[in-house]
């Protein structure tokens, strides 16, 4: 696979804001103030606000690169995942391919950016329609393919030998968004990225307990990674988010904690969702779960009532609502509200 051929001819022709850091013992360079407030200081836990973050991030892809066991070269910070999807498709341009329903964000942003997209409908169990994938992949031959599994907002995760189907196929780039990967038992893409040089893998920190700093990775072949860091903002990850990940990740213990504790309770609440009468949920891989029931406008007013707010994706879904997992406490509220609710139906 030629990447520089892939990649929009503007963007091969770019060279990445240069804005490394040098070492210097009077730092002069950049227009900053050499004021920052103590206050701030103070809040910032000693980062001075004054100063640029890191624009490559350094450390915590060093960081990210060890838990993973991959190289720090083969990693692309963003703002978020969501920013890492635009970068992708300012990067490479359209025709942009996903299922549906899925991450709504893959389409916004093909949209906003004047790109080409095709939504090709799941099949009845959620999972890919690979006939239908491969057919529109043959027509359109997209840039871009997005497969987000598990997927949002169905919770599952596509069969393992559709989504290499696809890569196999796709002259373009395939994205496999693994922002609920933690929770699932299947074991994901990365130990293939080796073999398949057209397969990018997304990751969040959102989903684990990070949502507050905006912070996303993308796992490629380095050659790729070039191409998309030509259009990234040069300091488009702030230092506090940069030192407060770099900080958490170190809390292994806790995190694979919550994590368990999140899938635990997610079956839990499987379980006892499917015990209420009207009431179906599909089995999930990810911190949430869909639910199909009879009236879901009325159940999501019910549940907004007693002060519980899930997502209503009726337009997404026939007759869908969607529940995150919580705290063991919140989750019983919300069985307990749930079934509160269809008894009286
Ligand atoms: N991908 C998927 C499948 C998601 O569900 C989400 C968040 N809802 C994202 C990406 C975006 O995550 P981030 O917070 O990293 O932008």
């Amino acid at each position: 696979m030629n990447i520089k051929r892939l990649v929009k001819k503007e963007v091969s022709a770019l060279k990445a804001y240069n804005a490394k850091e040098v070492p210097c013992r009077i730092k002069l360079d950049a227009n900053e103030s050499p004021y920052g407030f103590s206050g701030a200081l103070q809040a910032a836990g000693g980062i001075r606000t004054n100063r640029y973050p890191d624009p490559e991030a350094k450390v915590l892809k060093k960081v990210i690169a060890g838990e993973l066991h991959i190289k720090p070269e083969s990693i692309l910070q963003g703002n978020g995942s969501d920013e890492l999807i635009y970068y992708l498709v300012a990067a490479f341009g359209g025709p942009v391919i996903y299922p549906v329903p899925t991450f709504s964000m893959y389409g916004i942003i093909s949209q906003a950016l004047g790109e080409k997209k095709t939504a090709a409908p799941l099949d009845n169990e959620f999972d890919l329609d690979t006939d239908m994938m491969l057919s529109v992949i043959k027509k359109e031959r997209p840039k871009l393919v997005f497969l987000s599994s598990p997927n949002n907002p169905t919770g599952n995760c596509f069969s393992s030998e559709k989504i290499l189907k696809i890569i196999e196929a796709s002259q373009g780039l395939v994205v496999v968004d693994e922002a609920y990967q933690p929770f699932s038992s299947e074991k994901g893409f990365l130990p293939l990225l080796k073999d398949y040089k057209n397969l990018v893998i997304m990751r969040t920190l959102s989903k684990i307990g990070l949502a507050a700093l905006r912070l996303g990775f993308l796992i490629a072949d380095a050659e790729i990674i070039e191409e998309v860091n030509k259009v990234r903002l040069p300091f488009n990850v702030n230092a506090l988010s940069q030192a407060v990940a770099i900080a958490a990740l170190k809390e292994k213990k806790q995190l694979k904690y919550f994590i368990k504790k999140i899938a635990s309770e997610r079956e839990r609440m499987y379980q006892e969702m499917g015990r209420i009468p009207g009431i179906r949920p599909f089995p999930s891989e990810a911190n949430f779960i869909l639910f199909r029931v009879e009236n879901p406008d009325s159940i999501y007013a019910s549940l907004l009532k007693k002060g519980i707010l899930v997502r209503n994706l009726k337009d997404a879904v026939r007759g869908c609502l969607r529940v995150t997992v919580g705290t063991p406490e919140d989750n019983s509220a919300f069985l307990k509200a749930l079934e509160g609710i269809s008894s009286k139906r």
